[in-house]
């Protein structure tokens, strides 16, 4: 086997100092032709002779070319997505209120990216002060500074106010997906409701990410579409947007409705929004943490729902769904035990059309339900 290596080896010259080449030497399959300047002997000449002979230096040479070669065959090959990365919007100030969406614009592709290329570990800390070490704002940031996340969105709104008296206020925020992960439940709300804004909290930075670039290339593609076919193809789309491909078809909203923002909502949320600006909440399958040490790093907790309703309008929602059944128990009982919530009655639930989005808008509930498992819904009302 070594033979045949050795012999493919040699279309760049002969077999250099006939040494048996071992399986896998890299440099008897190289391209590297074996230092043809040495002489027939193949011994490699030293020192002052062979500097006399002018031979040494091209040895030299050859070997370091070699050495190159070799490393940078041993280099993975650069993938399409390494090359097209930018440097990170997340690790920017402007993570203040990031606006990352406005700086990639002009950078929007079409494609929408791939899960693999944005792996990370499955869970972060989210009382590890370390991994929320993110720029927040001190306070909810004006409606005004959230136009970069949605700026079509706002400009769309701008462009009725005119000649409206007196002037609508700005859009803001009503819906948040605590802890969205990949954000399928955020691009079927999209859709749904066109005309509300949707945000996705989440802590994992490539996650975050994903999102980011999930909804910077749906938006390219409705744009697309929309110039090609047309504002009257969108409103028909309106009638059934479930079945609607948002890659073939233009969808009512365009995804201009929806964002993400990489933060800890267990330490941050009230830094993103003011009282009663909420009308959803969802926390869709939330770590459950199973240790009871660890309980206290659970997201549906009794001093949370506190902060919950300080943001949650009366009448607005919380959405609860896992397919933990002790989770499921504990959301459920913390909810119950909070006197600011009370529970959303079945048939009302039923005519929730968030609620029913809940088991297969999202990646985890579509794993859930591929896999046969159950899920525990639980919805209360903000009184
Ligand atoms: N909701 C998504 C779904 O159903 O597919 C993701 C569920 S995944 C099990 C839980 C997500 O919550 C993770 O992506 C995690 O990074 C995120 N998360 C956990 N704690 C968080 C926190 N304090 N703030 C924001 N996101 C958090």
């Amino acid at each position: 086997m070594g033979g045949d290596a050795a012999e493919a080896g040699g279309a760049g010259g002969p077999n250099v100092g006939g040494a048996k080449r071992k399986f896998g030497d890299r440099v008897s399959q190289s391209r590297c032709r074996p230092m043809r300047s040495l002489g027939a002997e193949q011994t490699p000449p030293a020192g002052e002779a062979a500097r006399a002979r002018g031979e040494w230096d091209t040895v030299v040479r050859e070997r370091a070319t070699c050495r190159r070669r070799r490393r940078r065959r041993s280099r993975p090959a650069p993938t399409r997505h390494m090359r097209a990365r930018a440097p990170s919007p997340l690790r920017t100030p402007q993570n203040t209120l990031p606006h990352p969406l406005k700086q990639q614009h002009q950078q929007a592709t079409a494609v929408l990216p791939r899960k693999r290329f944005y792996r990370t570990r499955a869970h972060s800390n989210p009382l590890n002060a370390a991994v929320g070490a993110m720029r927040v704002p001190a306070a909810p940031p004006p409606p005004e500074r959230w136009a970069a996340h949605f700026p079509a969105f706002f400009a769309a709104h701008q462009q009725q106010q005119q000649g409206h008296h007196p002037p609508q206020p700005l859009p803001e925020v009503r819906f948040a997906d605590v802890g969205c992960g990949f954000g399928g439940l955020l691009v079927r709300l999209a859709t749904l409701y066109p005309d509300k804004l949707a945000l996705g909290l989440e802590l994992r930075d490539k996650v975050a990410a994903y999102v980011r670039e999930r909804v910077l290339a749906l938006r390219h593609v409705q744009r697309g579409l929309l110039k090609e076919r047309g504002q009257e193809e969108a409103v028909a789309a309106a009638a059934a947007p479930a079945e609607a491909d948002p890659t073939e078809s233009p969808v009512p909203g365009g995804y201009e409705n929806i964002s993400v923002l990489r933060a800890n909502a267990m330490r941050h949320l009230p830094n993103y929004f003011r009282a009663r600006q909420l009308e959803k909440l969802f926390f869709c399958f939330p770590d459950p943490h199973f240790k009871a040490s660890n309980r206290r790093r659970r997201i549906v907790s009794v001093p949370l729902l506190a902060e919950y309703a300080h943001l949650v309008a009366p009448g607005g929602r919380v959405y609860t769904i896992t397919d933990v059944p002790e989770l499921g128990a504990w959301m459920r009982a913390q909810l119950e035990a909070h006197p600011s919530f009370v529970e959303v009655s079945a048939e009302e639930l039923a005519r929730d059309a968030a609620a029913n989005l809940l088991p297969l808008a999202t990646e985890e509930g579509q794993k859930v339900a591929r896999n046969g498992g159950q899920t525990f819904i639980a919805v209360f009302e903000r009184v």
